[in-house]
């Protein structure tokens, strides 16, 4: 071998070698999230909630109910639970409520009926199911999870999805059992407010809190889930659906990005796929879930004049509670398990 080519060799070698060893030097990235990291959020609805027209009992019943429910879910995940039961579960103590527009305490539509919507999907699978329009079921969201579970489909409506849910051993209820004086007044004070128009908004929605419940987990397997759960909107007419039961507008799940569930104007949240677009601003724009939820909540749909906000969770633990509305219920819960209830903006 010639001397200039031993030359050349010594010195790849040597290259080489730094190289090997400057790599060693450089401490690889350490994700720290802890490898079992659990958490929780849930939201009780969006809207005028205001200090000033809540009295301290009030809002003790709101803040100690949110409290119950967060910690149920808590409970469920920390014990090794899946996230699907959490927010199953969760959403089970909210419907059973007549605090929230959900299950018990439904608002009226304008045929005097409660029509009840709601949906579930599973971030590790992209599995969703979804009832829309149910009057006697009374916890739509164990409703959709059957629709998810066994059969064939996404979303099932009206009576089929009843004749569905029964045959699948879910309790029926007399539809008498979704009575509310509270919700009936406000179905009263809406129609005389209703004059000739088409909706069940103006100028009723001044003051108009969306009560929708939901709830996002993450599980000790890092499994995400999203479910929703509502009356809809008082004096809803035409079997109106809103977005709660809709997949990617107020529901959605997918492990590599986020768990999101919404509550607010139905109409805005589906023309904006609020939920959907909060997952795909951190899939397709490496956006964080601040930041997704962020820009679709007080940029895109605010700017399309749609009121609202969302709960979302991502696949590290991030708990998100983003709202364009002066209040929103709401509660977290990280990993250790600490609770933090809101109500209003502050
Ligand atoms: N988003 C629901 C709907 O439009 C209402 C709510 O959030 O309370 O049906």
């Amino acid at each position: 071998m010639k001397k200039s080519a031993l030359i050349l060799l010594l010195l790849a070698f040597i290259l080489n070698s730094c190289a090997n060893t400057s790599e060693e030097k450089t401490p690889k990235k350490v994700d720290e999230t802890p490898k079992n990291s659990i958490g929780l959020v849930i939201h009780g609805g969006a809207g005028t909630i205001l200090k000033k027209n809540m009295t301290p009992e009030m809002e003790a019943e709101y803040k100690a109910k949110l409290e119950e429910a967060a910690k149920k879910g808590y409970e469920i995940l920390q014990n090794g639970g899946s996230s699907l039961d959490a927010v199953e579960q969760t959403i089970h103590i909210l419907e059973n409520s007549p605090l929230f527009n959900a299950g018990k305490g439904a608002v009226f539509a304008n045929n005097g009926k409660n029509e009840l919507d709601a949906s579930i999907m599973e971030g590790k699978t992209l599995n969703a199911g979804a009832v829309a329009g149910v009057t006697n079921l009374k916890n739509p969201i164990s409703a959709a999870r059957k629709v998810m579970e066994n059969s064939d489909h996404v979303l099932l409506a009206r009576k089929g999805a009843e004749e569905f849910a029964a045959a699948q051993g879910l309790e029926v209820v007399d539809t008498s059992y979704f009575f509310t004086e509270k919700r009936f007044n406000s179905l009263q004070k809406a129609k005389q407010g209703d004059k000739d128009k088409t909706a069940y908004l103006d100028p009723y929605m001044k003051d108009y809190k969306y009560g929708t419940v939901g709830c996002v987990a993450l599980d000790k397997n890092g499994n995400l889930a999203a479910g929703t759960s509502t009356g809809g909107m008082t004096n809803k007419k035409w079997n109106r659906i809103g977005d709660s039961p809709i997949i990617g507008a107020g529901t959605y799940a997918n492990n590599k990005t986020c768990a999101v569930s919404g509550t607010g104007h139905g109409e805005y949240f589906i023309r904006a796929n609020v939920a959907y677009d909060i997952s795909a601003l951190m899939e397709y724009k490496n956006m964080s879930l601040q930041e997704a939820a962020k820009e679709v909540i007080q940029n895109k749909l605010k700017n399309m004049g749609g009121d609202g906000g969302i709960i979302a969770i991502d696949a590290k633990g991030n708990l998100v509670a983003e709202f364009n509305t002066p209040g929103m219920y709401r509660a977290t819960v990280d990993e250790k398990g600490k609770i933090t209830v809101g109500i209003y903006k502050d």
